[in-house]
């Protein structure tokens, strides 16, 4: 049986999820392990606000994505992607030196963050570190659009899927009841096509969120063969793609209170179908 260690004074290096947008998404742990670094290597999903926790850190940009709507990491903006090698002999260097690092990341470290090779880079090198959790992409979208991920008697599974392999080609299956794809806003059609060739109905609920977290967060609501319609709404934004029964709005509190009486006069069905259809057309773009 292998013990896998809880963090203890040893630790170097802490890998901290910033949460998908905003600095207040942040977990308190995170907020801690920032207050107390003397070196960060960010991501550029990262809000720069929260630098104010660190001001006396030196913090490193590492980012490696670039997309428009990020203030310090504009689409060719002059700053060249940091290679993975590069950010574990940072990562190492900087872990030597005695310094406290934080390696802050977007959402989750472990979700689509590079986080295996990093932690083999440190594991390597004999250097102790820990993972703080933050909110992945696909939760913030949830939360954002009010869809929960699962529904009783509905919804029992979700995947977090990437659509794009290593190798920059899309693939896409079906492996849930609710699965939210990331990496894929630049592909909405060619996603839309490969989702309907696995086997997922072209009118299967389909939520798009771009931004989710942040204040100019964009959401819009598709069918799964109607996805190549958001192409242009969430164009150079980070987004991700829920499908399937987590995609769904929730039925409005009066039209509960519609189906309910409907129940009780013993004509459920007429109710029930009122309900979805009106749920369906009732999300356009949000706010928060
Ligand atoms: N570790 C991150 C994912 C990094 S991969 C996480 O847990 O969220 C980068 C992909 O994440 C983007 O291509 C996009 O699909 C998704 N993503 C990250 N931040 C997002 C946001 N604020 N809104 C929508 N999608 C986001």
């Amino acid at each position: 049986m292998t013990r896998v260690a809880t963090p203890g004074d040893g630790v170097r290096v802490a890998f901290v999820g910033a949460g998908p947008g905003e600095a207040d998404l942040i977990t308190l742990r995170g907020a801690q392990r920032l207050q107390t670094a003397d070196v960060v290597l960010f991501d550029s999903l990262a809000d720069p606000a929260l630098r104010q926790l660190a001001p006396n850190a030196r913090w490193i940009d590492v980012g490696k994505r670039g997309f428009t709507g990020v203030a310090h990491a504009p689409r060719g903006g002059g700053r060249e992607n940091t290679g993975q090698d590069t950010i574990n002999a940072l990562l190492v260097k900087h872990a030597l030196s005695g310094a406290k690092v934080v390696r802050l990341k977007g959402g989750d470290p472990s979700v689509f963050g590079r986080l295996e090779e990093e932690l083999e880079a440190l594991a390597a090198a004999g250097i102790e570190c820990e993972v703080v959790p933050g909110v992945t992409a696909a939760l913030a979208a949830a939360a954002a659009t009010q869809r929960p991920l699962t529904r009783r008697g509905a919804g029992r599974s979700i995947a977090l899927t990437t659509a794009m392999t290593h190798a920059g080609e899309l693939i896409a299956g079906r492996h849930a009841d609710t699965e939210s794809f990331y990496m894929a806003g630049k592909q909405l059609a060619a996603l839309s096509r490969r989702l309907v060739a696995s086997g997922w109905r072209p009118d299967t609920p389909a939520l798009v969120v771009s931004r989710a977290g942040w204040s100019d967060q964009i959401a819009s609501e598709h069918a799964v063969g109607t996805l190549g319609d958001a192409t242009v709404l969430h164009s150079g934004r980070p987004t991700v793609v829920t499908v399937g029964v987590g995609a769904r709005a929730v039925a409005a509190a009066h039209e509960h209170g519609d189906a309910a009486r409907a129940a009780q006069a013993g004509a459920t069905g007429t109710a029930a179908a009122a309900v979805s259809s009106e749920a369906r057309s009732s999300v356009g773009t949000s706010t928060p």
